[in-house]
């Protein structure tokens, strides 16, 4: 893989991509498309930095297109230039009205194109830097509450689809208020740090995400976890987390820092949205404290929903 950043020219004349390629290719990775509909396929696998797009095409024309990439949430962020030898007002209002970031005439001047695609590139990441920013976690590097609620989200809507299952793990350091009494707050900053490293480093599978939630708080989402794996991937970062072995001078649970977790795992049904499972396994850390702290405890959220469910039956079996 390269880091340069990525082009995708669409075009229906092969002659013009030709052009285009050459004046781009030694500092872009470069990938083209010759109908609107391969178009639509390739953005999505290869995720462009910029697109570069004919105005004038058979099955679909480039302002569709355009239009088409803008209402899609996953290319609506990628900067759109038209390429038109249609040189009229009316081309260049229709094209920027459809989304696009900016024009470049036909025939092609090399030049002018490298300084406009490098313009809006930098551009472009710029803006996904700052969109990362606002989603990370600066202290641990993790990600932070709004994309633990992003993730959250876009995995209920696809689990609730597939009925697949899910694990919300939360996590909370024992007497941290002491820690940092005692230690100091850059010890207490330290300690965050690496609490929140273990906790990442647990994560094994692409789709298995950890956050800092707050404070002194982690958040774990574990999509398609089974029971089993979702208890077991629990008392891993417990273990993992008590292992680091940070000196705690104050906690009365052990000389080192320590964790109480929180496990809340189930089947992804409609009904059940970000708030009930976050809810579910926050109930599940508070057992954890009450019941002595460096420890995880487990509520199988199906089990309740079903339960739920049964005995609305049984009710309205009895009532007939
Ligand atoms: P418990 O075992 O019941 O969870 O007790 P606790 O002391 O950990 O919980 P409490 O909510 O009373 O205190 C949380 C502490 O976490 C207080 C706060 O100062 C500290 N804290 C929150 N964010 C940060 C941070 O970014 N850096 C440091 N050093 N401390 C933080
Ligand atoms: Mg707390
Ligand atoms: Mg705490």
């Amino acid at each position: 893989m390269t880091d340069r950043p990525v082009i995708l020219i669409i075009d229906d004349d092969p002659a013009n991509i030709e052009i285009c390629c050459a004046a781009l290719d030694d500092e872009y990775e470069v990938c083209f498309a010759l109908s609107a509909s391969q178009a639509v396929d390739l953005a999505h696998e290869v995720r462009p930095d910029l697109i570069l797009l004919d105005v004038v095409m058979p099955e679909m024309d480039g302002y569709e297109l355009c239009r088409r990439m803008k209402a899609d949430n996953v290319l609506a962020d990628i900067p759109v230039i038209f390429a038109t030898g249609l040189g009229d007002d009316e081309a260049e209002l229709r094209g920027l009205a459809a989304g696009a970031i900016d024009f470049v005439m036909k025939p092609i001047r090399p030049a002018s194109l490298r300084q406009r695609v490098a313009n809006h590139v930098r551009m472009k990441r710029m803006r996904d830097s700052l969109a990362d920013q606002a989603l990370t976690d600066a202290l641990t590097g993790l990600g932070n509450r709004r994309m633990l609620e992003r993730r959250l989200q876009s995995e209920l809507r696809r689990l609730a689809r597939e009925e697949g299952t899910l694990a919300v793990i939360l996590i909370d350091i024992d007497h941290f208020k002491r820690f940092n009494d005692t230690h100091g707050h850059p010890e207490g900053d330290r300690c965050l740090r690496e609490v929140g490293q273990a906790i990442g480093a647990c994560m094994k599978r692409g789709a298995d995400f950890a956050a800092r939630h707050g404070g002194e708080e982690f958040a774990c989402i574990l999509p398609d976890a089974d029971q089993a794996g979702a208890a077991h991937m629990a008392e891993q970062i417990r273990k993992r987390v008590e292992g680091l072995g940070i000196a705690h001078g104050a906690s009365d649970v052990a000389g080192h820092v320590t964790i109480s977790v929180g496990v809340a795992w189930g089947i992804s049904e409609p009904g059940l949205d970000a708030e009930y499972w976050l809810t579910a396994a926050d109930r599940m850390l508070y057992r954890s404290k009450g019941a002595g702290r460096n420890r995880v405890s487990f509520e199988e959220v199906l089990s309740s929903a079903r339960a739920a469910t049964g005995s609305q039956a049984d009710q309205r079996r009895a009532a007939h």
